[in-house]
């Protein structure tokens, strides 16, 4: 019997790769949110904005396995292959998949106030966008992809939109201040205020909230605000299994964490064989990429797992995707299109090696170019630096 322990992207690809490499064995999907799998990158685009349906994030490719859903794993015991329950219930496997995701970062203040929001889940996006619908202004704690997205959502429906963070620029954390600055530009472009360098402090209200305090002692008044500071691995109810917890569920290179156990996605680190270090990649193709090779480990066909990471954000017109990896000090340097035209591809390098590409509404180029990853890079320095204007109103890919 094998287990797959979260029914969302990594999960369900888990259960699918299981099925095609040959497995026909019994096979049970167990997840805690009480609906099949969807995806979560539509929620902060299409669905918040309107215009999908919930309908539309619906997974529809399925497999044939027992669902339990809106059920939860509470316990591992890893040398009887067992599984506690929520129900009650134990559950005994051969082998185990573990793709249970993140969850958001919360205030340690204020969060229980109605009008303050997290955005992960299908239903916390209904919940926003039904507040939203009525707001004048919305803070935005955080301004990392999802917050980024998030603000460019509200500020096309008319409402007056603040992003707080104590880091310099917008998404800085991931590609660093060059890409921090532009989307700083853009957001700044379309009419977002941006509080760059300011903590958030209290949020005020009764029953609701009404203002958001921050560290410069300044108030700003908020109808709504959403909480967007980052996610936490869903491993406590791994505590004392005899897993390592270190960053999510450790692996090795392969996926395995132990004894017939694997885990994928967002809650996964592991050793990626190129770059000899601990990885956890929280991004919908990582989902996929990882649960095929976790799968494929515990089928006994196993590689090690050394994927070029993937990432997109949809803000405003502007498509940004990210091969590779950004590591802090890395140096852009331009390679196709250029900024001032709002598309442009940026090669990125650490110690004269290529480590990634950034592609900014340029998508083929961008993926030509993310051969170059590992590369020795011919001139690191920038060709174009972050105060070149740029337009950001250019045809969408
Ligand atoms: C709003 C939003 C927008 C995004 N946009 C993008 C984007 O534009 N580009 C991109 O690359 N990535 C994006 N992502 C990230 C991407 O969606 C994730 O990387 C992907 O969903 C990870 O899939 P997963 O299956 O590993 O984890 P998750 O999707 O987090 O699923 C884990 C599941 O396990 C369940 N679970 C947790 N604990 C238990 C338990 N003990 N028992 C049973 N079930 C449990 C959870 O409830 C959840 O259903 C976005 C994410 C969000 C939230």
């Amino acid at each position: 019997m094998i287990a797959v322990v979260g029914a969302s992207a990594a999960g369900l690809t888990a259960a699918q790769t299981l099925r095609r490499e040959g497995y026909h064995g019994p096979l049970t999907v167990i997840g805690d949110e009480d609906r099949m799998p969807y995806d979560r990158p539509p929620l902060s685009k299409q669905i918040l904005s309107g215009a999908w349906g919930p309908e539309k994030v619906t997974i529809s490719s399925t497999v044939d396995a027992e669902w339990l859903l809106g059920v939860r794993a509470t316990g591992l015991d890893l040398s009887a292959r067992r599984l506690a329950l929520s129900t009650g219930n134990t559950l005994e496997y051969d082998g185990l998949v573990i793709a249970t995701g993140v969850r958001p970062r919360r205030l340690p203040f204020g969060q229980d106030l109605a009008g303050v929001h997290v955005l992960h889940t299908l239903d916390d996006t209904l919940a926003f966008k039904a507040d939203l619908a009525t707001a004048r202004s919305v803070v935005i704690v955080g301004a990392g992809f999802i917050g980024s997205e998030v603000a460019a959502v509200a500020s096309g429906k008319g409402v007056a939109v603040t992003i707080v963070d104590p880091l310099p620029a917008p998404m800085v954390t991931q590609f660093g201040p060059w890409v921090g600055g532009l989307v700083g530009k853009l957001h700044a472009d379309h009419g977002v205020r941006l509080r760059m360098g300011v903590g958030v402090t209290g949020l005020v209200g009764d029953d609701r909230v009404n203002a958001v305090e921050l560290s410069d002692g300044s108030t700003l008044p908020a109808d709504v605000v959403l909480v967007a500071i980052g996610s936490v691995p869903n491993t406590e109810w791994l505590a004392g299994s005899g897993l390592s917890l270190s960053n999510g569920v450790d692996c090795d290179s392969l996926c395995q964490a132990g004894p017939g156990v694997v885990a994928a996605g967002d809650v996964a680190s592991w050793t990626h064989p190129a770059h000899g270090v601990r990885m956890r990649v929280e991004h919908r193709m990582n989902a996929t990429e990882q649960a095929v090779a976790a799968a494929r480990t515990l089928l006994g066909k196993g590689e090690p797992y050394a994927p070029v990471p993937y990432f997109w954000t949809d803000q405003y017109d502007v498509k940004i995707q990210a091969y590779g990896t950004f590591p802090a000090g890395a140096r852009p340097s331009v390679a196709a299109g250029d900024v001032g035209s709002g598309r442009f591809a940026a090669l990125f390098a650490q110690e004269c090696l290529i480590t990634g590409v950034l592609g900014w509404n340029l998508p083929r180029d961008t993926r030509q170019l993310r051969t170059r990853i590992g590369l020795r890079a011919p001139d690191a320095r920038p060709r174009e630096s972050a105060d070149s204007s740029l337009t950001t109103n250019s045809a969408s890919p």
